[in-house]
């Protein structure tokens, strides 16, 4: 449909008034078709075979008048616009005939307003269907949308869940229930039931801090109806009301069975590695030292370099090998603590002591914290010290020194490593403790290293009731640091 070429029907029995009608749109410069019906039946022919795009209707005709022939073409064509054109109307009429649909009415005798009600009428109606159109096209969008969600969610295998914490109703997709062997959405209590009781802890837990935190995270086991154990991941967002009072849980359960498994398999691989790697290394660690003793006593100078870079490679392939195994004990929470009372201050010094004799770099000492005893595992917090110092020397390769320092706060006592090296990217940061992580460098060049150092670490501190932290700068360098909780002496 358009204004500019109009194809109009007009019903009127009154040929002059017919013509006065089609002379004015002309003089009007309004582009048309004009076609003119003089009753019922000329009437409904044209609207079926001239489908016009304006009906203009005079009111009455020999048996017939405007309201029918509103009617008949409202039932034929219920978008065509209708104006009545009549010689005379009353004002309840008039309300009448526009209240049943018609779009207009003009008195004959004040014709001169028709051009321009035609072209409103008419450009009624393409907006109108331009605005349906647009409604169609956003709704066909949205299905659009949420086929594409529905069809990822199904080949992610995600599960929906939306709970209502107020009356306790609850909305669960057919995936969700699949995940818990149910055929239809059950009460919550019937999948509450599911979940093991040992793992009912890790929920409720969960559930609790959602409120606060207004996200909701957990894994945790279910029991399936055959014994068997699968695992599930439950991820949700607390929406809450005006007040801010937690009013639904929506989110998504994941089997994560599979995924598990292939955890298990890896740290099994690892632990059966590191037994196999350990008991090889340990005889020829044996012989290198009885090797090197023979040497000594022959004073073959050339052989005892051999053999000095022999037992340095031989430490290196045990220490990766001890950082296996303490891995995999910490995975296993099986990570022991022989705790002991020690003054934090010496056991730096020792620790530096003996690695300045490996280094080509100044470890410069800045201890102030000389009353402080610890009591945690010595071995394993001197590892910690190891390690973030081989770290800092590691990833400091154009630096000629780092800062090991010591002090008290309170009743806590900090260890700390700066260096001044290539430093850490912002966004890696809070990675840098994950076990296996290790930090794309872009170097050119890779640093040696499993990545567990720092895991390890972490997990050591943890288990002393200390705290591990670090803060860096990509290209300036690093501050390792952790603190445990100490005695004064
Ligand atoms: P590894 O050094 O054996 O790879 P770590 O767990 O000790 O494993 O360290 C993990 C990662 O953290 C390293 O690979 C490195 O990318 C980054 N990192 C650790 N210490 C530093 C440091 N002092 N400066 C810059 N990056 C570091």
């Amino acid at each position: 449909m358009r204004t500019d070429s109009l194809k109009i029907l007009m019903l009127e029995d009154n040929a002059t008034d017919a013509e006065l009608v089609q002379r004015l749109l002309l003089k009007q410069g309004l582009n048309h078709t004009f076609k003119v019906s003089i009753d019922r039946a000329e009437y409904v022919t044209a609207l079926k075979n001239f489908k016009p795009d304006i009906i203009l209707s005079d009111h009455s005709l020999p048996e017939f008048n405007s309201t029918e022939a509103l009617k008949i073409g409202r039932s034929l064509f219920p978008k065509i616009p209708f104006i009545l054109v009549t010689g005379a109307a009353s004002e309840e009429f008039a309300a009448e005939i526009i209240k049943s649909g018609a779009d207009d009415y003009i008195l004959k005798d004040r014709m001169t307003r028709l051009p321009s009600a035609i072209k409103a009428a008419v450009q009624q109606r393409i907006t109108e269907k331009e605005k349906l159109e647009a409604l169609e096209l956003a709704r066909n969008q949205i299905e659009l949308a949420k086929e594409r969600e529905r069809v990822a969610m199904e080949a992610a295998n995600i599960g929906i869940y939306d709970y209502d914490l107020g009356t306790g109703a609850l909305v669960t997709s057919s995936r969700c229930n699949e995940i818990f062997w149910f055929k239809e959405t059950r009460a919550r209590s019937e999948y509450l039931a599911l979940m093991h009781p040992d793992d009912i802890e890790i929920r409720n837990k969960a559930f609790g801090q959602s409120k606060i935190t207004g996200r909701l995270s957990y894994e945790l086991r279910i029991i399936k109806p055959d014994k068997s154990i699968a695992w599930i991941r439950v991820e949700g967002i607390v929406h809450k009301n005006k007040q801010g009072t937690p009013e639904r849980i929506i989110g998504s359960i994941l089997d994560i069975t599979e995924f598990k498994y292939l955890l298990h398999q890896k740290d099994n691989f690892i632990a059966v590695a590191s037994h196999e790697l350990k008991t090889p290394l340990t005889t020829l660690k044996a012989y290198t030292y009885i090797l090197k003793q023979n040497f000594y006593n022959k004073k073959n100078d050339r052989n005892e370099i051999f053999i000095k870079k022999m037992e340095r490679q031989i430490n290196k392939l045990s220490l990766l090998v001890h950082n296996l195994l303490d891995s995999n004990e910490i995975i296993s929470g099986e990570l022991t603590s022989n705790d002991l009372y020690f003054n934090i201050d010496t056991a730096v010094t020792e620790v530096v002591t003996e690695l300045k004799l490996s280094s080509d770099k100044k470890i410069v000492m800045e201890l102030a914290a000389p009353d402080c005893k610890v009591c945690a595992d010595k071995d394993k917090i001197e590892q910690v010290m190891i390690n973030l110092i081989n770290n800092a020397i590691k990833f400091s390769p154009g630096a000629d020194k780092i800062i090991v320092k010591t002090r008290s706060e309170s009743n806590e006592v900090v260890f700390g490593v700066e260096d001044f090296g290539i430093g850490i990217k912002d966004e890696n940061i809070k990675k840098i403790f994950q076990q296996f992580y290790r930090d794309d460098n872009d170097l050119g060049y890779t640093f040696p290293g499993l990545g567990l150092g720092l895991f390890i670490s972490s997990e050591i501190v943890k288990k002393a009731r200390g705290k591990i932290q670090v803060k860096s700068k990509k290209g300036k360098g690093s501050i390792f640091s952790f603190s445990l909780p100490c005695v004064r002496t």
